[in-house]
């Protein structure tokens, strides 16, 4: 019997020693009700809430998890490394050992600097192009999520018009208004900024169009200025590669995180030999970024990635979930939009523009045990089971008889604050 006695109270507590009882992307606040906030284990795919509730978690901690939470043989790398030395006075060898090999799977990469989170790796990649070419202004796309600095936080509470000085905004896989921001930036380009495909939040996502990446690409040829593609979120979970080289075009950074060490704190910026000079001339440091045992995860991480097929798997595993939640919303009288690629799914209601019915199937779902997101790409880890998929499309068919009998409902009221988000 789902329960969440243990989570209200912990709640109670954190409102009153967290600000605002949670924060950022890890404040359930803005998801249906009943969705837990706290956490107690997780193992494989699966997670058990703070009541002891168990899911299959689709969300893989927003994107560390690649392999399974727990993986025998990554954390096994990581307590012997832990156990001989962790953050030491200096980096341990195996941090030349992974820019190896993280250069030799990622075809446009030169060389590589290790960080921490995925907003360290981003400002970096900001830095070094400014610091490249010696001018100011960067081109990003509009909605597109680049971390949580204050120069790119998508909520501007806090921040300056300042922070955020030197930006061009274009429309992600339009060309004219790439080209058109690229106009607008002058003589003063640094960079271009592309996320690997479109994973913004409450809208569909999208592959990149290859004439738009084609483009991207030789704009800042002719103008010398850096191509980054943020390979943060999706980085190792579309190919085995950076996420572009499915559109064969090779950026000069790219920047990772989330999964590289499946979930184990470690991010990462990878650059070409054009860039190096600059690299190695800004300074970029944390008291953490050298500590060997995330490291000796990763490289564990990447032989997974070399020799499994974790890929093909991820891939089948998120076609089958597709078809199969398509076949159950079409028996209900429901359509659903899902969008991106199958190992990277979105999944939103069609014709819901107040996510009321995504809301009440998403809620439908969690306290059946199926921890689905209404509004951000979720993601499929290679420690879930064709049994588990079987078992999820039984308990969205039963979600879907809840939506329906539900009837009608009003926009989900908790939402209107996106209005006062836009730019
Ligand atoms: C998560 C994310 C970041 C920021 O990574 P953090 O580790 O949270 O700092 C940057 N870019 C993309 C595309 C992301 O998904």
């Amino acid at each position: 019997m789902w329960t969440n006695s243990e989570d209200k109270a912990l709640r109670e507590r954190a409102e009153a020693v967290i600000p605002g009882g949670m924060y950022g992307h890890q404040s359930v606040r803005l998801l249906p009700d009943d969705y837990p906030q706290f956490f107690e284990r997780a193992s494989g795919a699966h997670l058990w809430d703070a009541d002891g509730n168990k899911y299959t978690d689709y969300m893989c901690a927003y994107g560390p998890n690649l392999f399974g939470y727990g993986h025998e043989g990554i954390d096994a790398a990581y307590i012997a490394q832990m156990k001989k030395g962790d953050t030491m006075t200096g980096p341990s060898g195996l941090m030349v050992t992974l820019a190896e090999e993280m250069t030799r799977m990622v075809t446009h990469a030169d060389w590589a600097m290790f960080c921490k989170n995925g907003t360290d790796a981003t400002t970096m990649a900001l830095m070094i192009a400014r610091q490249h070419t010696r001018k100011k202004t960067i081109v990003l796309a509009k909605g597109a999520y680049h971390g949580a600095a204050p120069w790119c936080t998508p909520l501007k509470n806090g921040t300056t018009p300042s922070d955020r000085a030197n930006q061009v905004f274009y429309t992600y896989n339009d060309v004219e208004s790439l080209e058109a921001a690229v106009k607008e930036a002058g003589d003063d380009l640094a960079a271009i900024f592309a996320s690997p495909i479109k994973h913004d939040t409450f809208v569909d996502q999208e592959d990149p169009a290859p004439d738009y990446a084609r483009r991207a690409r030789e704009l800042c040829d002719e103008t010398g200025a850096l191509l980054i593609v943020d390979d943060v979120r999706a980085g190792f979970r579309l190919a085995r590669d950076c996420s572009w080289a499915r559109v064969g075009i090779e950026p000069d950074l790219s920047s990772w995180g989330k999964a590289i060490a499946n979930g184990h704190p470690l991010s990462a910026l990878l650059g070409s030999d054009k860039a190096r000079e600059a690299a190695a001339h800004i300074y970029a440091t944390g008291s953490y970024w050298f500590s060997a045992a995330p490291m000796a995860a990763a490289i564990e991480t990447m032989k997974l990635i070399r020799e499994t097929d974790y890929l093909e798997r991820t891939q089948a595993l998120g076609q089958r979930l597709r078809t199969g939640l398509d076949e159950a919303a079409d028996r209900h009288g429901f359509a659903l939009r899902q969008s991106g690629p199958a190992e990277l799914p979105l999944i939103m209601f069609a014709d819901d523009p107040g996510f009321s019915k995504g809301y009440a199937w998403n809620q439908a779902l969690i306290k059946r045990g199926v921890y689905f997101h209404p509004w951000h790409n979720m993601f499929i880890c290679a420690a879930l089971t064709d049994a588990d998929i079987d078992q999820t499309l039984e308990i969205a068919d039963e979600a879907f008889k809840v939506v329906k009998e539900a009837g009608p409902l009003p926009p989900v009221e908790k939402l209107a604050i996106l209005a006062t988000l836009s730019d």
